[in-house]
């Protein structure tokens, strides 16, 4: 690592590798705490994978490059640290085109209960589908209602967690079995199916009936955010949001430092 050009402490009681959003919120916390603070970043910008662009020429919008979308981020941390940045809700959240008897059709998640309903039933051919989409994310609304307030709490026992939940079937589905097999089970339209395994397996290598079990940490990771599962896009991209996270760090007195990759 080169020498910090003029280091503000000789020694830091916490050095963090990293100045992604985790390790921006790690700083404002420890600095907050009273602590010294190095933030080592490789990179000549903070942000990591959440990060803002202005991709349009002459065009003084900015946009996300990356990760896009904020769910997981507790309101209790933008408080706590006193963040500015805002998100707008999404009225679509996914249009997946598809092809059926030679026919060019899709699936419409969104844009309003109504048209969501009439894109399954013009896909599907009836409200099965529907009826049982409403059902199972009716279930996942509740379950994070339970787990969101656990990620910023210490984290709770197996057994705790599943009191918590209350919900034997629930609880099967989403903690013991692989995923997989719930979809199955509630699905019938090979699309539909495909949709709701996206958010647990995108970004994994595992399968709907992985014994790992991976694919169900993604799944909920898509769907406790903010109690709801609610997906917000922030207004100037990601990259607003780690501005304003290394602007909380900064100003509990951490230091952070560009360009410098630990080693
Ligand atoms: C294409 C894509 C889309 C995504 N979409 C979303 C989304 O919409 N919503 C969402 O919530 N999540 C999304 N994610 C996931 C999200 O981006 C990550 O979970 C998040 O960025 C992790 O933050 P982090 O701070 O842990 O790490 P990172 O963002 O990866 O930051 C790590 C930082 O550490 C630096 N670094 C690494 N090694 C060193 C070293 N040796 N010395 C100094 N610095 C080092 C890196 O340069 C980087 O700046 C997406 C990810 C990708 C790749």
């Amino acid at each position: 690592m080169p020498a910090l050009a003029s280091p503000a402490h000789a020694s830091y009681d916490a050095v963090i590798v990293g100045g992604g959003h985790n390790g921006l919120v790690a700083a404002a916390y420890l600095a907050r705490a009273g602590r010294t603070v190095l933030v080592l970043e490789r990179l000549g910008h903070t942000g990591g994978a959440a990060v803002s662009t202005r991709p349009f020429a002459g065009v003084d919008a900015r946009l996300s490059r990356y990760s896009y979308l904020v769910s997981l981020l507790p309101r209790k941390i933008v408080d706590e640290l006193g963040l500015r940045f805002a998100v707008r809700k999404r009225t679509v959240s996914s249009y997946t085109p598809a092809e059926r008897g030679g026919r060019a059709t899709g699936l419409l998640v969104g844009g309003g209960a109504d048209r969501t309903r009439e894109s399954f039933a013009a896909l599907t051919g009836g409200d099965a589908e529907y009826a049982a989409w409403q059902e199972f994310y009716a279930t996942t609304l509740r379950v994070a209602e339970r787990v969101f307030p656990t990620l910023t709490e210490p984290l709770p026992e197996r057994a705790e967690l599943r009191a918590r939940i209350d919900d034997e079937a629930a609880w099967r589905m989403l903690f013991e079995e692989p995923i997989g097999a719930a979809i199955e089970e509630r699905f019938a339209d090979d699309l539909v199916r495909g949709v709701v395994l996206t958010d647990a397996l995108i970004g994994t290598f595992a399968d709907a009936h992985d014994p790992s079990l991976l694919q169900n940490r993604c799944f909920l990771y898509h769907v406790v955010g903010g109690g709801t599962g609610d997906w917000d896009v922030p207004v100037g991209g990601m990259g607003a949001l780690t501005d304003a996270l290394a602007d909380a760090a900064r100003a509990a007195g951490a230091e952070i430092v560009t360009g410098h990759e630990a080693t």
